[in-house]
Parts: C-alpha cells; sequence; structure tokens
C-alpha cells in the first residue's frame, strides 16, 4: 500500500458566478467529513480566488488556480504573476493543461518555465501531460508523455518533481465523456513513474499522479484503486457538488 496521499482537484475551467461559486462550496465542504481521505482543491477562475480564498479559510479545502505568467512582474498585459496567487492562498497551480496548450499555444519549455516559477513562489505545479487521439491511435502515447516530461526534467531538474503534482491527462478523454480504461491509464501512469525512477528512485515512489479525462461519480473508484493513480483532476463533474463529493470519496 503506499504512502502516498490522494488528491482530488477541481478545475471549474471559465465556469461559475459569484452566486453558483456559493451554491457550490457551500455544498462541498458540508459534504465533507470524516469519509473524505482524500486531499481537496478547487482551482476557480483567476477572479474568483480572492472570494474563494474567503469562502474556504475555515475548511479543509485547499485553494489553487488554473493557470499562471511564467514572469514575475511587468508589462504583460492580461497576466497573472505567480506573486499574486501566492498572497491570495494559493497553494497549487495547474500548468500545461492541454486546453491551454492548444489553445493558447502554451509549448513544452513555456509550461516547464510555469513550473519553475510556480515553485520558485513555494507553491506546488500540477504539470498536466496527455497525448491526442492521433496520437494513440499511431502509437505515440508514450512518446508524447516522454518529451512532455523530459522537458521539464531537463529544465527544472529531477529533485523539483519532490515539490510537485503530475496530472496525466488523455487529451481525447477530456470533456468528452470518453474515459481512458483504467488498464489504460495504469499503463501511462506506470510508465509516467518509471520514466522519473531513470533519474530518482525516490522521487518516482513520491510523487502523486492523478488522472483526469471525463472522471464521473460513477467511474471514478475503478480508476482510483489502481496502484499509480493517486487521484484525479476533475472537470465537468466537479460543478455538480454531489458528483465531485462522490469522486473525492471513492479514492483509496
Ligand atoms: C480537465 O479539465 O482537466 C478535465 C479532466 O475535464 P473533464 O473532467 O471535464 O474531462
Amino acid at each position: 500500500m503506499s504512502e502516498r496521499r490522494s488528491l482530488v482537484a477541481a478545475n471549474w475551467k471559465m465556469n461559475g458566478s459569484l452566486e453558483s461559486i456559493h451554491q457550490l462550496v457551500g455544498a462541498v465542504s458540508q459534504g465533507m467529513s470524516e469519509k473524505t481521505k482524500s486531499e481537496v482543491l478547487i482551482c476557480p477562475p483567476f477572479v474568483y480566488i480572492p472570494e474563494l480564498a474567503r469562502l474556504l479559510a475555515k475548511t479543509d479545502i485547499r485553494l489553487g488556480a488554473q493557470n499562471v505568467s511564467h514572469l514575475e512582474s511587468g508589462a504583460y498585459t492580461g497576466e497573472v504573476a505567480p506573486a499574486m496567487l501566492k498572497e491570495f492562498g494559493c497553494e497549487y497551480v495547474i500548468v500545461g493543461h492541454s486546453e491551454r496548450r492548444m489553445l493558447y499555444s502554451e509549448s513544452d519549455v513555456r509550461v516547464a518555465e510555469k513550473f519553475i516559477a510556480v515553485q520558485a513562489n513555494t507553491m506546488i505545479p500540477i504539470l498536466c501531460i496527455g497525448e491526442l487521439l492521433e496520437e494513440r491511435e499511431s502509437n505515440n502515447t508514450e512518446e508524447v508523455i516522454a518529451r512532455q516530461l523530459d522537458a521539464v526534467i531537463d529544465k527544472a531538474g529531477i529533485q523539483a518533481f519532490k515539490h510537485a503534482v503530475i496530472a496525466y491527462e488523455p487529451v481525447w478523454a477530456i470533456g468528452t465523456g470518453k474515459t481512458a480504461t483504467p488498464e489504460q491509464a495504469q499503463e501511462v501512469h506506470e510508465f509516467i513513474r518509471l520514466r522519473l525512477a531513470r533519474h530518482d528512485h525516490e522521487t518516482a515512489e513520491a510523487i502523486r499522479i492523478l488522472y483526469g479525462g471525463s472522471v464521473k461519480a460513477d467511474n471514478a473508484k475503478q480508476l482510483f484503486e489502481l496502484a499509480d493513480i493517486d487521484g484525479g483532476l476533475i472537470g465537468g463533474a466537479s460543478l455538480v457538488a454531489e458528483d465531485f463529493l462522490t469522486i473525492c470519496h471513492s479514492v483509496r
């Protein structure tokens, strides 16, 4: 049995209103109990971070962000610096989500720079990696995962993974309702851990690797019981309190 504590992270993406987030956070925090073994994290849109910091203050739920600038400050219109997130109580920051890589052209190198900037501000990066459908179909999944992972190992160093989380998110499973089978997910999670172990066995054993991609209340348990899956990054289902709580309570 591994000693890694599970993490279930909500990625609200660009959803919510002041009214809806109050309801959602209220229901999620009320539904947490001694049954909640995993660490629970919410990553709201930037503008709701101060409100969430206030709402979560008396709960065990952690606060994170969905993105961040790789730079510290300056004339970068529309960007948010890591220190600003830290100032408002963020402990985690998602970097390299496939929507950022694809829709905003974030390169492997830029993702690595963001990973480093998050850690430089004593927060924990959640590094997202995952293959496209055509990459899986052409048997290139491992090559893509290795490339995305190595870009960060090369720039940040393996020791940096002592203070990081990885999320394996097959792009074809995000928001599509198509979940990877438990076997497909476990296979890639194991590959990621072995890739890290080539550099440092201890770091590879200790790091939490989350699965993301259409995790729902009715499929979370079979994914979370696998040896190398340490929780989930949850999009759509994190917007419905009951579903999100069921997912949080599905960890081993
Ligand atoms: C995500 O956005 O990281 C995600 C996994 O989304 P969904 O759960 O909706 O597929």
